[in-house]
């Protein structure tokens, strides 16, 4: 998963529905570890379609 950071504007949903917890909200920045399995979650559920597969 890749973040857009144009797009994101650190509202958190992705971080709370991640099943791996592979997202973290550092300050204002959106950060996506190696734990991500690329399950897709995260860009169903962000608002302005900033999550993508890389
Ligand atoms: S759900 Fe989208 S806009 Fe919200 S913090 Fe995650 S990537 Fe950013
Ligand atoms: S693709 Fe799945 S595992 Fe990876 S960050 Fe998004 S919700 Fe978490």
């Amino acid at each position: 998963m890749i973040v857009n950071k144009n797009k994101c504007f650190y509202c958190g949903a992705c971080v709370a529905v991640c099943p791996m917890g592979a997202i973290e909200l550092i300050e204002t920045w959106i950060e996506i570890n190696e734990d991500c399995n690329d399950c897709g979650i995260c860009a169903k559920i962000c608002p302005v379609g900033a999550l993508g597969v890389k």
